[in-house]
This record gives C-alpha cells, structure tokens and sequence, in this order.
C-alpha cells in the first residue's frame, strides 16, 4: 500500500482496556454492542496505524449460545472456544492478590494486522493456570456469568492483573482508557505505582461511558471488596474516590480520568446531567467500514470509490455510482439473508417483499415486541402492500424480562401465522449481524429514550444501503433528516413529553409512516427509495465509522 508501518504517535501505546471484545464469531468474547465497538477499535487502530494495544478477558466458556424452543423459551448453553486455535499463550505470568490467595495470570497474545501492516495486540487474561485452586481457574471463564463476588474478581484480574501483565511485557503505556467501567480498577493499580500520585493517574486514564442506565454501573459493597481485594488500597481514599456508601466503578474511573467521554452528543448530554461536578465530553461511536459491508457493496465501493475502506469519507460521494448498480448490489444482499432465514426457519419468506430487520440484545428498554402494540394497525400496514418482519437477539441468562420479551414475540408470531411472515433467528452473533443489516430493506429501532447511549447497528445498515426507521435516541439523533437519510419514530429529543404521549406519538410514527410513507416509497416509487438508500451511505456511513471515530479519540483524548 506504499504506507510504512511507522507508529504515528511514538512508541508509547495507548491500553485499551475491555471485559468483552468481538473479533470474529468464533471468538466468543463478546455479548453485544460494548464487544463490537471494542473489536472495532482495535481494527481502525490497526488500519489507521495507531499504537494501540487491548486487554480483555479470555472467557473461554463463552458468553452463552441460544436457543429457543417453539414457544420462544430461552434455553442457555455453554459455548466454549479454544484460545489456542486462534493465538499463542505466551510464557510471561503475573499475579494478583484475591481473597488473600495469590491468583496466578497468564496471557493469550492475539494480534490483528491490517492491510498496511501495522499490528494491534489482544492480550486476553487467563487464570486457568496450574497452580491455581479449582475456584481461581473459573475466575476468566464465563463473560457477564456468576454473582457479584465473581465480577469483582474478575474486574481486579483486568484492572491490576492487566496492568501487570502490559508491565511484565514490556509494553509502556502512555495512556490507560477504560471501556466502561468494567476495568476501573486499573486506576487503583496506577495510584499504587505512583505512591497515591491521584493527579499523575488522573493524567494517564481515559474513561468512556457506555449507558444512562444508572442499575448497569458496577457498585460493590465495601465489606466485599475488602474481603476480595483486601487492604489494597487505604479504605478512607478508596471511599473518597469511588464513593461512600458502595463502591462505584463509574464514579471511580469519573474521578480518575482527565478525559471523560459519552458515545454520543446526546449521551454525553445525558451523562453530565447524571454527573453535574464532571467534564464529560462527546465522541459518537462508528463502526468498521470493512467489516460492516457486505461482500457486493464492497465490490461496488472498490470499483467507484478505490480507497473507501481506508477513508470512509469517500462514501459521501456515492451518487457517482449509478443507481441500478446500488440496486443489483442490494438485491444480492437480500438474496442471501432470505436463503439464511429459509433455511434455519420454516417461514418461508420471498425476495420481493418489504423486509424490516430488527436485531438486538433482548432487553427491556429495547423493546422488540413494540410494532405488536396495536395488531389491528399492524394488520392494516400489512394489507397495505406487504411486510415481513425479521428478529434476533439473546436475553442475558439473569434478564427475565429480556426472557419474558422474546416469547411474547413469538406469541405475536403465531398470532400474525397465515397473515405476515415474522422470523426470529437464533443465536444472534457477528456473523448474523451482518447478514441482517445488510440484507434488509428497512433497519427498526425501538428504544425507550435515552436509554440507547448511541447504538452502533443502524451504522452497520447504512453501509449497505439499508435505510433506518428509528427513535430519536442515541447517535440517531444526529443521523437523522427525515425524508432523506430515513425516518423518525417518535418526539424530538427537547420535546418534554408524557410517557402516555411518547407511546401514542411513537405508534403514530411507527404504523403511519410504514403505511402511507415507507410502504408506497418501496412498492411505488422505487426511484426516491434508490436515493434514499444512497443517502443512508452518502450521509450516514461517511461519519459514523470508526475512523472517525478512532481521529478524534487521538486527537483530543490520547494526545
Ligand atoms: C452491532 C451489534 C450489536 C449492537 O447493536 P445495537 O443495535 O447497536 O445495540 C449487538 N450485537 C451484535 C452481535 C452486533 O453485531
């Protein structure tokens, strides 16, 4: 590619620290969209010639692998991986003190190299080490599984063990960021080897923030974690760091960071009104160009716009290609995501009709089960001209309303059998990921605002093409023209609305629009939708893209 592979920055990296990280469907360390930025992080850091290198957890029981019995009853099974068909352990061991006993750590080297060379290291922790007692062996293997004693004693193998272990290898970092609060305990490390220097750590960490969901921060009861972590730090500076009554991981990483950052502007809105005394700053999220576009898309970005991958901003261009060839790419695309739901479902789907995608973590403020509300309107929509609904996502094991949710969705489905065509998938992963937002037509999104911190799967759509009918909520709010790169579900943002006259309004969108707006557009006037389309690309997937993302975390948080 004629570039050299020359760090940009200097050879001090930059540690990314994450509890779960998305580098392919085999990998299974990752349980949502939290594990997908990670994985693309590290990839535009690898294109992008960052010095760069991630810590996580090996998780070699797996997140856990779906599936769902006829009635949508959620049934969980271990899904193990094996970390050594995909790198090497490396020989380097650290420990860290939990419970009293001594934890031996020892380290899976991953690495992902881009196209101009450069690598970014993924260093996953494991403490299935000999040595170790039955117990402390567990510790790295299962993701977001056991109770609150098994976090913390995962949270202090990523944090200090993490920290060590870049120590021990050598690998001098100028700056810490924690991907969400998971990994806050790195601080207390750092303050440990300053000798309690608060504003020389303070200089070394960036913290990013991932949800308005206050129940979603980690907090710790203090006897806990002086039994787990015992007098690691003095209790009196821990309690004034991290809180008084528990201690809180978000709070603890707000008052250890110079840079604090929300993933969306109305995110970051939202957070500084949540934590008033604190600087915290914006950078909406993106995703992999590469990674999110499907096969015929990329062909026909290769062929018009030589040099997209590298520089997504090219994409703004996208009316230079014609719009029978977005079309045929398009179709492509869809052909493969209806082969997949025929063959894993017995619904049956076709090629022509409307498809409306709608793939998520199943929990509550997401609100899969939204578009039944009413299922008289939703039958008139369906008369109009023809719709087919399209499902995936997994409940965390613990989520009984995420559990609770999924089969009422499938209660709907049997409701609608004969009438509408509505698939759920199982097991949703990458892999899936990518099929949907690609070979969709229409990409829906239901969150209960502000609950969505910004979403990153509408993204994902647009760089195929697919066109987003979303709540104003998350990095939607900054996406969104209404008419031209897709459509509105709900109030603004600023409108102060009661939750009965949010519904109300947020059914009027989402089953009008549909029926005298989006329907007509696709069977009609193919033309406009074409546009549409090469808006969601032009306007949408030229921004919200993690290279973009990746020049601003250099330029205002590492630098
Ligand atoms: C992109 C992605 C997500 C995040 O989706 P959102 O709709 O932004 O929450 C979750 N899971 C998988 C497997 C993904 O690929």
């Amino acid at each position: 590619m004629g570039r050299m592979a020359q760090p940009r920055v200097e050879r001090q990296k930059i540690a990314y620290f994450t509890m779960e990280i998305a580098l392919s469907s085999e990998i299974h360390t990752y349980s949502g969209g939290l594990g997908v930025l990670a994985g693309d992080v590290v990839r535009s850091s690898a294109d992008l010639n960052i010095p760069l290198v991630a810590v996580t957890l090996v998780s070699k029981k797996g997140y856990f692998r779906q599936e769902l019995t006829g009635e949508g009853r959620q049934i969980e099974h271990p899904d193990p991986w094996n970390p050594s068909q995909f790198m090497q352990q490396l020989p380097e061991e650290v420990t860290v003190e939990i419970q009293g006993r001594d934890v031996r750590i020892k380290a899976w080297l991953y690495t992902v190299k881009s196209a101009s060379g450069w690598e970014v290291p993924v260093y996953f922790l494991d403490t299935d080490v000999d040595g170790n007692r039955p117990v402390d062996r567990e510790i790295t293997s299962f993701l977001y599984g056991g109770d609150e004693e098994y976090r913390l004693k995962q949270e202090i193998v990523l944090g200090v063990g993490g920290v060590r272990m870049l120590e021990k290898l050598n690998v001098a970092a100028h700056k810490y960021h924690m991907n969400e609060g998971h990994s806050s305990l790195l601080a207390l490390e750092l303050l440990r080897k300053t000798e309690m220097n608060i504003s020389r750590v303070r200089s070394l960490c960036v913290f990013t923030t991932h949800t308005p969901v206050e129940a979603a921060h980690d907090k710790f009861p203090y006897g806990l974690v002086q039994e787990t972590l015992g007098d690691f730090i003095p209790l009196n500076i821990l309690k004034s760091l991290g809180g008084e009554e528990r201690l809180n991981m978000t709070l603890l990483a707000l008052n250890l960071s110079n840079y604090v950052n929300g993933v969306a502007k109305r995110h970051g809105k939202v957070s500084r009104e949540m934590f008033p005394s604190y600087e915290i700053h914006a950078i909406t999220n993106g995703v992999h160009s590469y990674t999110w576009t499907c096969e015929s898309f990329k062909t026909l970005y290769d062929k018009y716009l030589p040099g997209w991958a590298h520089e997504p901003e090219l994409l703004m261009r996208i009316d230079v290609v014609p719009d029978d060839e977005i079309w045929l790419a398009h179709t492509a695309a869809k052909k493969k995501l209806i082969d997949y739901v025929n063959e894993s479902t017995r619904i049956g789907m076709d090629y022509e009709t409307l498809t409306i995608g709608f793939a998520r973590r199943a929990t509550e403020y997401k609100r899969h089960t939204l578009i039944f509300s009413d299922p008289e309107r939703l039958r008139r929509v369906g008369r109009r001209g023809g719709i087919q609904l399209v499902f995936a996502g997994k409940a965390h094991p613990r989520d009984y309303l995420g559990k609770k949710m999924i089969e009422e969705l499938f209660r709907y489905g049997e409701m609608f059998r004969g009438e509408m065509k509505i698939a759920y998938l199982e097991n949703y992963d990458m892999n899936m990921a990518a099929k949907l937002v690609s070979g969709v037509d229409v990409w829906l999104n239901t969150p209960l605002p502000p609950m969505e911190a910004s979403g990153t799967s509408g993204m994902k759509a647009a760089h195929n093409g697919v066109i987003n009918f979303s709540v104003l909520d998350g990095w939607w709010v900054e996406g969104w023209i209404e008419g031209v790169t897709g459509w509105a579900i709900g109030p603004a943002p600023e409108e102060q609305v009661s939750p009965e006259e949010r519904r109300n309004r947020e059914l009027d969108d989402l089953y009008g629009k549909l029926e005298y707006v989006i329907i007509p557009l696709y069977y009609k006037r193919r033309d406009e939708w074409r546009k549409m389309m090469k808006n969601s690309i032009g306007k949408i997937a030229s921004y919200f893209n993690s290279h973009r993302m990746m020049h601003r975390y250099v330029s205002e948080a590492y630098l």
